[in-house]
């Protein structure tokens, strides 16, 4: 089968199992936050409740529209036409500026990801929650993900220490302490 020449990623690879897992880690841990720990501490129907649930949820869904533009988004294909400046590339000699995988020639700073089967412009690195290459076209939807996700799971893990330290449990109910724990877990982790 012949290389494709630096296209876009195929749109199967967005629906990968780590990508399902990490929005599924972003479901829970804003349903917990909001619709436990939150409504559990101040309730829902405070003012202070719908003002943190609200926050809550604009963080999320900033975190979880940044992570569809990272992973879906084409992280930099090699232009067709392009072509090696000759005099640029003679102190580094032609043969490291072209790719044999892909049979083409690169510009500087684009490199071969094993796993996109492809040459990515300025690329990152290859990441496996985004199942795609952080490269030229999603490097800045790459950071404001990962730092949405911060603010989110900083936000998330005062709300769950004032509902812990604030309230009272019933961690003798089994559902509880690991409702508890596994928040916990995925909020720090
Ligand atoms: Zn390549
Ligand atoms: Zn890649």
């Amino acid at each position: 089968m012949a290389r494709r020449r630096g296209g876009p990623a195929p749109a199967t690879a967005v629906a990968s199992p780590a990508v399902l897992g990490t929005v599924a880690v972003m479901v829970f841990v804003y349903y917990s936050t909001v619709f436990v720990f939150l409504d559990h501490w101040v309730g829902l129907a405070t003012p202070i409740g719908a003002a943190h649930a609200a926050a809550v949820s604009l963080a999320v869904a900033a975190c979880f529209l940044a992570f569809v533009c990272a992973a879906g988004a084409d992280p930099g294909a090699v232009p067709p036409a392009f072509a090696p400046d000759a005099e640029a590339a003679q102190g580094q000699g032609l043969k490291s500026r072209y790719c044999d995988k892909c049979c083409m020639f690169k510009p500087p700073r684009t490199h071969h990801c094993k796993v996109c089967r492809r040459c990515v412009l300025k690329m990152d690195h290859h990441c496996v929650w985004i199942n795609n290459c952080v490269g030229y076209a999603n490097y800045k939807a790459f950071i404001i993900c990962v730092l949405n996700a911060t603010i989110g799971s900083l936000y998330s893990f005062v709300i769950f220490l004032c509902d812990l330290l604030l309230k009272e449990h019933d961690f003798d109910i089994l559902y509880v302490k690991i409702l508890y724990v596994s928040a916990l877990t995925t909020i720090l982790s």
